[in-house]
Protein backbone atom coordinates (compact mmCIF):
# COMPACT_ATOMS: atom_id res chain seq x y z
CA UNK A 1 0.00 0.00 0.00
CA UNK A 2 1.18 3.39 -0.98
CA UNK A 3 2.36 6.02 1.70
CA UNK A 4 -0.16 8.91 2.02
CA UNK A 5 1.90 11.05 3.49
CA UNK A 6 4.27 9.86 -0.08
CA UNK A 7 1.81 10.34 -1.98
CA UNK A 8 0.68 14.15 -1.03
CA UNK A 9 -2.59 14.86 -2.52
CA UNK A 10 -5.11 17.74 -1.28
CA UNK A 11 -2.77 19.13 1.62
CA UNK A 12 -2.86 22.74 2.56
CA UNK A 13 0.76 23.68 2.19
CA UNK A 14 2.08 26.25 4.63
CA UNK A 15 5.90 25.99 3.84
CA UNK A 16 7.63 23.44 2.61
CA UNK A 17 12.04 23.08 2.26
CA UNK A 18 14.28 20.47 1.35
CA UNK A 19 14.04 18.53 4.69
CA UNK A 20 10.16 19.23 5.86
CA UNK A 21 6.94 20.28 4.90
CA UNK A 22 4.36 22.51 7.16
CA UNK A 23 0.27 21.90 6.46
CA UNK A 24 -2.58 23.16 7.65
CA UNK A 25 -4.94 20.00 8.88
CA UNK A 26 -8.75 20.88 8.98
CA UNK A 27 -9.85 18.12 11.74
CA UNK A 28 -9.06 20.96 14.59
CA UNK A 29 -9.10 24.73 13.56
CA UNK A 30 -5.31 25.65 13.75
CA UNK A 31 -3.65 22.13 13.75
CA UNK A 32 -0.46 21.66 12.03
CA UNK A 33 1.19 18.86 11.01
CA UNK A 34 5.20 18.84 9.98
CA UNK A 35 6.02 16.11 7.87
CA UNK A 36 9.59 15.22 6.50
CA UNK A 37 9.74 14.58 2.38
CA UNK A 38 12.09 11.47 3.21
CA UNK A 39 9.89 8.49 4.09
CA UNK A 40 11.35 7.32 7.40
CA UNK A 41 9.62 5.88 10.84
CA UNK A 42 11.35 6.96 13.14
CA UNK A 43 12.96 10.12 14.79
CA UNK A 44 16.28 8.44 15.21
CA UNK A 45 16.44 8.13 11.31
CA UNK A 46 17.34 11.68 10.44
CA UNK A 47 20.79 12.72 10.98
CA UNK A 48 22.03 15.32 14.07
CA UNK A 49 21.66 18.18 11.91
CA UNK A 50 17.99 17.25 10.33
CA UNK A 51 17.01 16.37 13.64
CA UNK A 52 18.00 20.14 14.78
CA UNK A 53 16.31 21.54 11.99
CA UNK A 54 12.94 19.94 12.47
CA UNK A 55 13.00 20.44 16.28
CA UNK A 56 13.81 24.12 15.64
CA UNK A 57 10.80 23.97 13.13
CA UNK A 58 8.28 22.24 15.75
CA UNK A 59 9.46 24.94 17.89
CA UNK A 60 9.23 28.02 15.83
CA UNK A 61 5.56 26.51 14.63
CA UNK A 62 4.67 25.83 18.35
CA UNK A 63 5.48 29.70 19.69
CA UNK A 64 3.65 30.96 16.83
CA UNK A 65 0.53 29.22 16.99
CA UNK A 66 0.67 30.64 20.92
CA UNK A 67 0.61 34.26 19.96
CA UNK A 68 -1.81 33.88 17.27
CA UNK A 69 -4.46 31.78 19.08
CA UNK A 70 -3.31 31.76 22.56
CA UNK A 71 -4.92 28.38 23.41
CA UNK A 72 -4.68 26.74 26.90
CA UNK A 73 -2.34 23.89 26.16
CA UNK A 74 -0.44 23.05 22.89
CA UNK A 75 -0.06 19.49 22.49
CA UNK A 76 3.31 18.16 20.17
CA UNK A 77 3.03 14.39 19.23
CA UNK A 78 4.79 12.22 17.06
CA UNK A 79 2.64 8.80 16.41
CA UNK A 80 3.23 7.34 13.35
CA UNK A 81 1.32 3.58 14.21
CA UNK A 82 -1.28 4.33 11.49
CA UNK A 83 1.46 5.92 8.93
CA UNK A 84 4.69 4.96 9.97
CA UNK A 85 6.49 8.15 8.31
CA UNK A 86 7.66 10.76 10.40
CA UNK A 87 5.23 13.85 10.84
CA UNK A 88 5.08 15.88 14.04
CA UNK A 89 1.16 16.96 15.29
CA UNK A 90 1.20 20.41 16.93
CA UNK A 91 -2.36 21.10 17.97
CA UNK A 92 -3.91 23.82 20.04
CA UNK A 93 -5.74 22.85 22.99
CA UNK A 94 -8.49 24.49 25.39
CA UNK A 95 -9.73 24.07 28.24
CA UNK A 96 -13.26 23.00 27.53
CA UNK A 97 -12.37 21.10 23.72
CA UNK A 98 -13.47 18.19 22.77
CA UNK A 99 -10.76 15.86 24.33
CA UNK A 100 -9.66 18.17 27.25
CA UNK A 101 -7.99 16.71 29.03
CA UNK A 102 -7.28 14.18 27.34
CA UNK A 103 -6.03 13.37 23.49
CA UNK A 104 -7.37 14.68 20.38
CA UNK A 105 -6.54 10.89 19.21
CA UNK A 106 -8.85 9.82 21.85
CA UNK A 107 -12.99 9.67 21.77
CA UNK A 108 -14.61 13.00 21.66
CA UNK A 109 -16.70 14.10 25.32
CA UNK A 110 -18.37 17.21 24.17
CA UNK A 111 -18.78 20.10 21.88
CA UNK A 112 -16.79 23.21 21.65
CA UNK A 113 -16.93 26.07 19.56
CA UNK A 114 -13.68 27.03 18.30
CA UNK A 115 -12.31 30.65 18.28
CA UNK A 116 -12.43 32.52 15.29
CA UNK A 117 -9.72 31.92 13.13
CA UNK A 118 -8.37 34.12 9.99
CA UNK A 119 -6.66 30.92 8.38
CA UNK A 120 -5.09 33.17 5.73
CA UNK A 121 -3.14 35.48 8.24
CA UNK A 122 -2.85 32.39 10.23
CA UNK A 123 -1.10 30.47 7.51
CA UNK A 124 1.03 34.31 6.51
CA UNK A 125 2.17 34.53 10.23
CA UNK A 126 3.19 30.36 10.75
CA UNK A 127 4.62 30.91 6.79
CA UNK A 128 6.66 33.89 8.64
CA UNK A 129 8.59 31.86 11.01
CA UNK A 130 10.96 30.45 8.72
ZN1 LIG B 1 5.96 7.94 3.36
Amino acid sequence: MPCPLCEIKNEDLIYKNDLFRVILVDEIPGYIRVITNKHIKEFSDLSDEEAVKLTLAVKKTEKKMLEFLNPDKINIAALGNMVPHLHIHIIPRYKNDPWWPGATFCDKKRDFNYPPLNIQKYKEEIRSCF
